[in-house]
C-alpha cells in the first residue's frame, strides 16, 4: 500500500540534513505508528492555544516514460527558456513543499535558539495518498489521548496562483476553508437475457444508458454563492479590472451570468456545484449473449452547500425508474466550513504571513476540490486551512499526479520563509501586523 522501506529512508535523511531541529532542548520528536512523523515544539507561554503546521511524506505513483527527467532523480535543472532553477520529482510540489518548507523553517528556528512564544505542533503522515488513516489517524489520536486541542491547522491546499480567473492581474492566494464532500453511488439494472438473435422488448444496457444519459443531461444545481465560493469573487473583486470589477463585486445581479460563464469550463463548473462522473460502466461478456444486468458507478464531490441526501434525491428525480437500483456504496459529506476574515486570529495569522512575502497578491477563501488528511484531524479545531505557500500558473498543476512535477527554488525558499513567519508571529500576544487589504 505504500512503500515502508523509502519511508524509513526519509526519516533518516530527515535526521542527517536537519540536525538542529532533532537536537533541540524544545522541540520533541516521535514516530508514530511506525512511518509518521510528530514534532512538539513547546513555547516560552505554553498557556497560549497550539496549533498545527502539517504535511505528508508519501507520494503517488510516478511512470518514468511520461517524464522529461527521471521523477526520482532529485534534479535540479534550470528552465529552458527562463533559467530559473526548478526541482524536479515527483512530490516536489505534492507535498514535499509542505515538509520541507516545514522541516526548514523549524530548523532554522532551532538553530537560531529562537525558541517561539506559542506552542506548536508538526505532524507529517505517511498515508495520505491512501486517505491518512495510519498516519495522519493515528496522529491525530494520539493528540486527542492528550487532551489537545487547535486554535488552527496548516494544511497542504491551494496555491497562490496567476491567471486564476478573467479580470484579475495580480496573484491570487487562496487559502480554502472546506473540501467538498465525496460520495460513490452504484447503479443496478436487471432485465431479461438471452441469445442475442432475439433481443427482448425492454433490456437492462438500454435502461442503463437512458439512466446514465439522463443524469447528463440533469446536472446537478448550481449552488454559486452558497458556499465560500461566492466570497472567493468578493474577497477578489477590490482587485479585479474593469469589467469584472463590476461583475464579481455585484454579485446578487450578475450571479446568472457568472453561473453561465462558469459552466462552460470543467474547472469552474466544479465550483459551481456537486458534480457528477460516470466512473464505471459494466455489463455483458459474450457478443450473442444479451446480458441480463449492467451496472454503473458514479461519483459525486459534493458542494459544501448540498446535503448528501440531496444530491441522492436529485439523481433519482432525473432518472426517473424506479427498476434501476441505486446503492450509496460511499458517503461523505463536504466539510464544515471553517470561519474566516480579519476577525479570526488564525486567518489574520496566515494571511499576514503570506502577504509579507507576496505583496502583491490578494487573498482570498476558497473551496478545495480534492480530499487530504486534514478529515482526521475535524475533532481538534474548527479553523482548518488549506494553502501551498508558493507562487503557481496554472500549467504548474497538472504536474500534481501527473507527470513532470517541478517546483522552483525560489518557490521552496518563499514556502519556508512564511512557515517560519507564521512560527514567530503565532505568538505575538497582539497578533500579526494588520493589513489594510480586507
Ligand atoms: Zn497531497
Amino acid at each position: 500500500m505504500y512503500d515502508t522501506h523509502q519511508l524509513l529512508r526519509f526519516h533518516e535523511f530527515l535526521r542527517e540534513s536537519f540536525p538542529h531541529v532533532f537536537n533541540c532542548s524544545y522541540i520533541e520528536t516521535e514516530v508514530i505508528n511506525t512511518y509518521s512523523l510528530l514534532f512538539t515544539v513547546t513555547g516560552s507561554t505554553p498557556e497560549l492555544q497550539p496549533y498545527l503546521l502539517m504535511g505528508h511524506m508519501d507520494v503517488v505513483p510516478a511512470d518514468p516514460t511520461q517524464w522529461t527527467h527521471d521523477p526520482w532523480a532529485g534534479l535540479i535543472l534550470p528552465d529552458t527558456v527562463t533559467g530559473e532553477d526548478y526541482i524536479w520529482g515527483r512530490g516536489a510540489i505534492d507535498n514535499k513543499i509542505g515538509v520541507m518548507g516545514i522541516i526548514m523553517a523549524l530548523n532554522y528556528l532551532a538553530k537560531t535558539d529562537f525558541q517561539p512564544t506559542r506552542s506548536f505542533y508538526v505532524a507529517f503522515g505517511h498515508d495520505e495518498e491512501v486517505r491518512g488513516a495510519d498516519g495522519a489517524g493515528h496522529i491525530s489520536q494520539v493528540l486527542q489521548e492528550r487532551g489537545v486541542t487547535l486554535d488552527f491547522l496548516l494544511d497542504e491546499g491551494t496555491p497562490v496562483i496567476s491567471g486564476l480567473m478573467p479580470g484579475f492581474t495580480v496573484p491570487t492566494a487562496l487559502i480554502s476553508v472546506t473540501e467538498k464532500g465525496y460520495m460513490t453511488l452504484q447503479l443496478q439494472v436487471e432485465g431479461e437475457g438471452g441469445h442475442s438473435s432475439m433481443p427482448p422488448q425492454d433490456p437492462a444496457v438500454s435502461r442503463l444508458v437512458a439512466a446514465l444519459n439522463n443524469l447528463a443531461l440533469n446536472p446537478q444545481p448550481s449552488l454559486f454563492g452558497k458556499g465560500p465560493e461566492g466570497d472567493t469573487f468578493t474577497y477578489l473583486a477590490t482587485k479585479a479590472s474593469w469589467p469584472y470589477k463590476l461583475f464579481y463585486s455585484n454579485l446578487w445581479l450578475f450571479t446568472p451570468l457568472l453561473e453561465m460563464v462558469m459552466s462552460r469550463s470543467r474547472e469552474s463548473n466544479a465550483l459551481l456545484r456537486t458534480t457528477t462522473s460516470i466512473t464505471i460502466v459494466r455489463a455483458g461478456v459474450k457478443e450473442n449473449v444479451v446480458p441480463s444486468s449492467a451496472s454503473a458507478i458514479i461519483n459525486h464531490r459534493v458542494h459544501p452547500a448540498q446535503s448528501v441526501e440531496d444530491v441522492i434525491q436529485h439523481d433519482l428525480a432525473a432518472i426517473n425508474d424506479p427498476t434501476v437500483k441505486l446503492t450509496v456504496k460511499q458517503q461523505m459529506a463536504a466539510y464544515p466550513v471553517s470561519p474566516y476574515g480579519p476577525d479570526v486570529p488564525g486567518w489574520r495569522l496566515l494571511t499576514s504571513a503570506i502577504h509579507h512575502h507576496f505583496p502583491g497578491a490578494v487573498v482570498a477563501p476558497a473551496v478545495m476540490m480534492a480530499n487530504t488528511d486534514s478529515l482526521h484531524y475535524l475533532n481538534l479545531t474548527s479553523c482548518i486551512y488549506r494553502h501551498y505557500p508558493i507562487h503557481l500558473t496554472k500549467k504548474d498543476i497538472p504536474g500534481i499526479h501527473g507527470s513532470d512535477e517541478r517546483l522552483s527554488v525560489t518557490n521552496l525558499r518563499q514556502a519556508t520563509r512564511i512557515y517560519h513567519r507564521v512560527m514567530v508571529w503565532a505568538g505575538d500576544a497582539a497578533g500579526p501586523p494588520q493589513h489594510h487589504q480586507e
